[in-house]
């Protein structure tokens, strides 16, 4: 069948996070459909990893398209044999019977552009004619827009695409670059996902869970400098629709649990608790959980998060420094007493806690990684897995704007002549450290040393979380699932199913 649109996720390689269904493809989908066309999604990254780990090909081709030099040849048209090749076998994952008027890209994060790109490259090789659009978050982030000059990308969309993708189905003569304004939340539509990419999200899972992502807030009240969510309004999906939305998903699909976007689910408390005491009073026997942040929970709203069916808080701590938290206005910690009054109160009510920590802040000295170690050492007792970050200097953040206040000075401001610039890892040694931009500090590291500690200060802070919390949930699941290691070693890419 020929499709108006076949809408891609490019997969992500092996050591990137990818546990349910996207929600921008899947709103698109409920929009387009409404309107008469036919779309189908398919999250390449759950493709790949509901196969064994062992022999398979498409793996191998991911990991060879995140060499970066050979696929820059590449894209700028030169041939290369072997980025041809792994696009190619990308392709043939697909099917040879997959077919649409219209392809798009939609690309979460900079781990799969690369390989969104080499897939687009090499389509446009064999079918100059084929149109392709390209979209997805990662192009809020300003440095990836110059992609849009590459002759071989049709369109490319930046925010939301369910108004603008209508349009350009059917008409060519648009302008390359298109910028659609956001929406207030409340617009939404129910998220219609493609039951295959379920079926291959349940089987990448070692438990076999299908999680469903629902966006219920917008935004973050929080000022921390270095995230890109600051400036972001907040927002909340009113309450009976949220409650109606999620009933119609879970009978629709079944989820085994829901993850509840977005960054900072208790922005406003007297939402949540009207939120959790309308699921407890329609008695839909929800599992959830998601990102939440430690000020404004106590006693009465953990106790009804808990009996709403929250299952699971990814909670950000960040550091253990105050002298860090005040220069990058991180206040969404109370005292330390507190902290781990609230964790454990987490704990003791059946929500498994994921911690996120940072470190390598511009001007952190021994004593605030220290600190930050002897924090994430005492809270590791309360948590069932954590995720450590180094500092990461981004575009849209306000940190960019205060880099001499921060200490810092940025490398490579201006905007480069080469469109594939963007695609340079900051870390030529690990390409897949997360993005930043690269500086110098004033009076302290240059970037080179900035990297070199923040290895050793990543392995340090790792190490708590991979030796305390996670052995410490794999024995408190033995009840639960008794081969849950064993599974892992057969599916070992899903990161969320020790959180269920
Ligand atoms: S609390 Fe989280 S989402 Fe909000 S500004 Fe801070 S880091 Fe960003």
């Amino acid at each position: 069948m020929k499709h108006d649109l076949l809408l891609l996720t490019a997969p992500v390689p092996d050591g990137i996070p990818d546990c349910f269904p996207h929600l921008g493809p899947a709103f698109l989908k409920s929009h387009l459909e409404n309107l008469g066309f036919s779309i189908r999604t398919i999250n390449m990254t759950t493709m790949i990893r509901s196969h064994y780990p062992w022999f398979n090909p498409h793996r191998k081709a991911v990991s060879q398209l995140m060499a970066i030099e050979p696929l820059k040849k590449y894209l700028r048209g030169e041939n290369v044999e072997n980025v041809d090749k792994a696009a190619g076998i990308l392709w043939n994952l697909l099917g040879e019977n997959i077919s649409a008027k219209v392809f798009g890209f939609s690309v979460l994060t900079q781990y799969s552009l690369p390989i969104a790109l080499a897939m687009a490259s090499w389509l446009k090789r064999r079918q100059c004619k084929q149109r392709v659009i390209f979209g997805g978050s990662v192009f809020l982030e300003p440095q990836f827009l110059c992609l849009h000059r590459l002759p071989w990308i049709d369109h490319l969309v930046v925010g939301p695409g369910i108004h603008i993708l209508p349009i350009l189905l059917v008409k060519a003569d648009a302008p390359r670059l298109i910028t659609m304004p956001d929406e207030p939340l409340p617009l939404n539509l129910i998220p219609r996902f493609d039951l295959l990419d379920l079926m291959t999200s349940r089987n990448s899972s070692a438990r076999r869970k299908l999680i469903l992502p629902y966006q219920l807030t917008k935004g973050c009240h929080f000022q921390c400098q270095y995230c890109t969510n600051v400036g972001i309004h907040p927002e909340s999906m009113p309450v009976g629709k949220a409650i109606s939305d999620l009933h119609y998903l879970q009978r629709t699909y079944r989820p085994d649990n829901i993850y509840l976007t977005d960054v900072n689910l208790n922005n406003d408390t007297r939402y949540l608790d009207d939120f959790c005491n309308r699921l407890i009073k329609n008695n839909l026997s929800l599992h959830f959980g998601g990102s939440l942040s430690v000020k404004g929970l106590d006693q009465h709203s953990i106790g009804l998060l808990a009996t709403a069916g929250c299952r699971y808080a990814y909670i950000g701590i960040e550091t253990g420094s105050p002298r860090i938290r005040k220069l990058f206005r991180i206040t969404k910690i109370p005292s330390s007493p507190k902290l781990e009054m609230i964790l454990r109160q987490l704990y003791a009510a059946g929500i498994n806690n994921h911690l996120y920590f940072m470190h390598s802040f511009p001007g952190e000295s021994d004593r605030d990684f220290a600190l930050t170690l002897t924090l994430a050492r005492r809270l590791s007792w309360y948590a069932a897995n954590g995720t450590v970050y180094p500092f990461a200097l981004k575009y849209g953040a306000p940190a960019f704007h205060r880099t001499v206040e921060l200490g810092i000075i940025p490398r490579h401001l201006e905007q480069s002549a080469d469109a594939l610039s963007c695609l340079d890892p900051c870390d030529p040694k690990n390409p897949m450290m997360i993005m930043s931009h690269p500086y110098d500090e004033i009076d302290g590291l240059s970037w080179e040393e900035k990297l070199h500690e923040s290895a050793f200060r990543q392995k340090r802070l790792a190490e708590i979380f991979h030796y305390i919390s996670y052995p410490r949930r794999v024995i408190n699941m033995l009840p639960i699932d008794p081969l849950y290691q064993l599974k892992k070693v057969i599916k070992p890419y899903f990161f969320m199913d020790i959180m269920l």
